[in-house]
């Protein structure tokens, strides 16, 4: 699991190289990679915010230090790009957010399989014989609400 600031410092890197190797070799596609990296690792939010945050700091770049760009272009590439990017994040974080619910269910769905037919217990990852309900609460801690009110009744 890569860290948030991971994210923060690949899109400052790609920032600064596009600055360096000056107005007319373009960069702003590698914002795509903090983007990508910080929506499936992290968070959704993080990778919106460097959808922004990125080329709007671009733009502000170009308009003070890269003159001879007129405002229409250098407005215009900004959208164009947190557009791009923020659909981009939107895609990434939702299927990243599917994928880890998948692995759940699987993970729940084939904990089943080795189940104890006469006391009903499941073998977990350590090979320990837990008890199924044990088992299933460590993995998907939900409960009915219904359900909820009667273990409260009972246990005070
Ligand atoms: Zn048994």
């Amino acid at each position: 699991m890569l860290k948030p600031a991971t994210h923060i410092v690949t899109g400052v890197v790609v920032l600064i190289v596009d600055l360096l190797t000056g107005p007319f070799l373009m960069f702003p596609i590698l914002f795509v990679l903090p983007v990508v990296f910080s929506a499936w690792f992290c968070n959704r939010r993080l990778s919106m915010v460097l959808s922004v945050a990125l080329p709007v700091v671009r733009a502000y770049i170009a308009a003070v230090h890269e003159m001879y760009h007129p405002m229409f272009f250098v407005i215009s590439n900004a959208l164009v790009r947190i557009t791009v990017l923020c659909l981009l994040a939107y895609l990434v974080s939702r299927t990243a957010a599917q994928t880890r619910e998948l692995n759940q269910r699987v993970k729940i769905l084939e904990g089943i399989l080795p189940i104890c037919s006469f006391c009903k217990r499941i073998r977990d990852d350590q090979q320990n014989w837990q008890q199924l309900e044990t088992y299933i609460s460590q993995l998907q801690p939900w409960l009915m609400p219904r359900v909820r009110a009667e273990t409260l009744r009972r246990i005070f």
